[in-house]
C-alpha cells in the first residue's frame, strides 16, 4: 500500500530543533497488519500522522499505490484522507451531543463508497446501542463506536495511535477484535502504535522504533488472534 523512501520530520519551535524522523525507509503491503513498538518519543505518531495525510515530512518521499503523497497539495492530500484513511486515537474524539449512530453518519455523509452506519455499528456489535450517547455507553464501547465510525466509509489503511491504551485488557482485546475483523473481512490494511509489547503477536509484522528510525523490522510467521494475547 504505502513505500516511504528517507523521510524525515524535524519540528522546530523557537531555537529547539527535533529530529522526529530521522530517514526512514518502508514498504507496507495492503492487506497487512503491522504493529509500531517504541519508546516514547521515539517518532510513532510523527510516523502514522505522515503515513496518514494528517502531516507532512520535512524531507524524503511518500507513495500510496501509484500516488506519491509527498507531491500533493493540501486539497489533494485532503482528498486521499478522506477517501482512504480511517483514524482511530486512544481517546475516542466522539461528539457527546451526537448519538452512536449520528457519530458514524458524520463520516458516511462525506464518504465516497460507505456502508449504512447500522451495519458498521453491528460489525463492532453495538447495533443495539446506536441510539445511546457516548456518555451512556462504557469505554470499550465507546472505542468500537469509534472503529465503526472508521471502517463505515471503507477505507483502504486504518491508523490507530494506541487504540487500547485507556482499555482495561479484557476490553482491550474486544476492541482489538473489531480491528482484526476489518482487516479479514474488508481487506483493510491495520498500523497500529502502541505500547503493549502482547498486541505485536497479532501482526504480519512488526516495526521497532527508535530515536526517530525504524531500528528492526520484525516479521511474524505464526500471528495469534486478538484473544489469545498475553496482555
Ligand atoms: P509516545 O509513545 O510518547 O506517543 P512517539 O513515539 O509517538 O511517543 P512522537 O509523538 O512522534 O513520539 O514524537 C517524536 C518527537 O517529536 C518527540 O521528541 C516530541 O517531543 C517531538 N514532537 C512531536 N510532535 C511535535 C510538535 N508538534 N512540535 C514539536 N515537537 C514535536
Ligand atoms: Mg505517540
Amino acid at each position: 500500500a504505502f513505500s516511504g523512501r528517507d523521510l524525515r520530520k524535524t519540528y522546530v519551535t523557537g531555537a529547539t530543533e527535533v529530529h522526529a524522523l530521522r530517514g526512514v525507509d518502508f514498504d507496507i503491503r495492503k492487506g497487512e497488519i503491522l504493529v509500531l513498538l517504541g519508546p516514547s518519543g521515539s517518532g510513532k505518531s510523527t510516523w502514522l500522522n505522515i503515513v496518514g495525510g494528517l502531516d507532512r515530512p520535512t524531507a524524503g518521499t511518500l507513495h500510496y499505490a501509484d500516488t506519491e503523497l509527498t507531491a500533493l497539495n493540501e486539497r489533494e492530500l485532503t482528498r486521499f484522507r478522506r477517501a482512504q484513511i480511517g483514524f482511530i486515537f486512544q481517546f475516542y474524539n466522539l461528539i457527546p451531543s451526537l448519538t452512536a449512530e449520528e457519530n458514524v453518519r458524520l463520516v458516511t455523509d462525506i464518504a465516497e463508497n460507505p456502508m449504512e452506519p447500522e451495519e458498521a455499528l453491528a460489525r463492532v456489535g453495538l447495533a443495539e446501542r446506536r441510539h445511546h450517547f457516548p456518555a451512556q455507553l462504557s469505554g470499550g464501547e465507546q472505542q468500537r463506536v469509534a472503529v465503526a465510525r472508521a471502517i463505515a466509509k471503507q477505507p483502504g489503511v486504518l491508523l490507530c495511535d494506541e487504540p487500547t491504551g485507556a482499555l482495561d485488557s479484557q476490553t482491550g482485546v474486544r476492541v482489538l477484535e473489531t480491528l482484526e475483523a476489518a482487516n479479514r473481512e474488508l481487506e483493510t490494511t491495520l498500523l497500529i502504535i502502541t505500547h503493549n509489547a502482547g498486541i505485536a503477536a497479532m501482526a504480519d509484522r512488526v516495526f521497532h522504533f527508535l530515536d526517530g528510525q525504524i531500528a528492526r523490522i520484525e516479521s511474524n510467521s505464526s500471528k495469534i488472534k486478538p484473544a489469545e494475547i498475553s496482555w
